[in-house]
């Protein structure tokens, strides 16, 4: 892997894929963590006397609109990256060739949103070698689009011999590859959230190399119809029931040991304030939902959770954005950290499981939380990152 820290950018202009696409309310950055997460890659190439050349997308316009243009969160990025950063009005004409072309040691500056223009989106080779001729090397920071073959993410790497692996992106793939490839036994996944047709590839994948597997959520309640159980009216997806039977059966021939809930919060109403009861998962009366694990499951989850070395989480054991309903997934994710503490590695990765972590205030309890949703996923699915592999071309 050809990381930043293998090369000195002095008296060098790169071109760096940030992921900049942050959320916007009233003209105003509401949260600049992925701007703070670009700022060692941003730093580093600064202190070697080197200048950036900032490009990222924002948002999902179609053309030019003002509402998603780059000055909307210059400001916030001067104030992240705490030095001057110069804007540029375009993304391959006139203003940005010149201010690339005069730009000095040390200094930053921001392009305009590429998806202003839709050839980034399509990959256009043609738009991807304009962008290369204002920089002498290029780095991609940006793992939330690495699964894209974008002009930017992708097709603008075969343009230089020197690229890299900005800092952000190699914390994520070295993550990824602590679980999936060198992570320490026992390796546990734990895999929740509504659906099981959305993580049959990532199951599927991980097969191999893990020896538990803990299901929570949602998609549980499909393996204990499958398994005779009476779920009453929890969500379930009826044509997965053969699918779930073959996961245990290949577990089984893989001696995986799978984990499912033994009892479960229910509730006869998909709402926070619904009257709550717990019941034997399998035995929940017909007028009832599963809505969170049960005490005895995160009882049972506890000394597996606690007994590992490596774990990877994706989503939530149950319905968290409900207070009420939220016991479950904060137990376990107090699990993970105490799991992590004892000098377990620990994963985060994956949509809701991110968002569950950072509102019980657990992201820092934790090894690592990804930054990417998609390109997490497909990682995780086993499939090879365009924007991963051309670096490494
Ligand atoms: P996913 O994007 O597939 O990881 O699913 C995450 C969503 O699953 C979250 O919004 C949770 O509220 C939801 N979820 C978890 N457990 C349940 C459940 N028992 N019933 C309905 N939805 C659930």
């Amino acid at each position: 892997m050809k990381t930043i820290n293998k090369f000195d950018f002095n008296n060098n202009k790169a071109i760096v894929r940030v992921d900049f696409n942050v959320p916007i309310e009233q003209d105003k950055v509401t949260d600049n963590s992925r701007i703070l997460a670009a700022k060692t890659t941003i730093d580093k190439i600064i202190s070697d006397g080197g200048a950036c050349i900032l490009m990222s997308h924002l948002g999902r316009p179609k053309g030019f609109d003002n509402n998603l243009s780059m000055s909307k969160i210059h400001s916030e990025v001067e104030k992240v990256l705490n030095t001057k950063v110069i804007l540029s009005k375009d993304i391959v004409g006139d203003d940005a060739i010149n201010k690339a072309k005069n730009l000095s040691k040390g200094e930053v500056l921001l392009l305009e949103n590429l998806r202003f223009h839709k050839e980034e989106t399509d990959g256009d080779a043609g738009f991807a070698k304009k962008l290369s001729q204002i920089a002498d090397c290029y780095v991609n920071d940006a793992f939330g689009t690495a699964h894209r073959a974008h002009a930017s993410t992708t097709i603008i790497a075969q343009f230089f011999e020197n690229k890299f692996f900005g800092s952000l992106l190699e914390k994520e793939v070295k993550s990824i590859e602590k679980v999936m490839k060198s992570g320490e036994n026992p390796v546990l996944a734990i895999l929740g959230g509504a659906k099981i047709s959305s993580k049959i590839p990532i199951i599927n994948n991980i097969m191999d190399v893990v020896d538990h597997i803990i299901i929570g959520g949602g998609m549980s309640f499909t393996f204990i119809k499958a398994l005779g159980g009476k779920i009453g009216s929890s969500i379930c997806e009826d044509e997965m029931i053969p699918t779930a039977l073959e996961i245990l059966a290949r577990a089984e021939e893989k001696s995986v040991k799978i984990h499912l809930p033994s009892d479960v919060v229910c509730a006869k109403e998909f709402s926070n304030d619904a009257e709550s009861k717990s019941f034997d998962i399998y035995n929940i009366p017909d007028d009832y939902e599963g809505m969170d694990a049960g005490k005895n499951s995160i009882e049972a989850f506890k000394k597996v959770v606690l007994d590992s070395n490596t774990i990877l989480w994706n989503g939530p054991v149950g319905v968290f954005e409900f207070s009420n309903f939220s016991n479950g997934t904060k137990e376990l994710g107090n699990l993970v950290a105490e799991s992590t503490a004892n000098g377990a590695f620990s994963l985060v990765g994956g949509g809701d499981s991110v968002a569950a972590v950072k509102k019980f205030g657990l992201q820092h309890k934790v090894s690592y939380v990804s930054t990417g949703g998609g390109a997490m996923l497909e990682s995780l699915e086993g499939k090879t990152l365009p924007g991963i592999s051309a670096l490494s071309n």
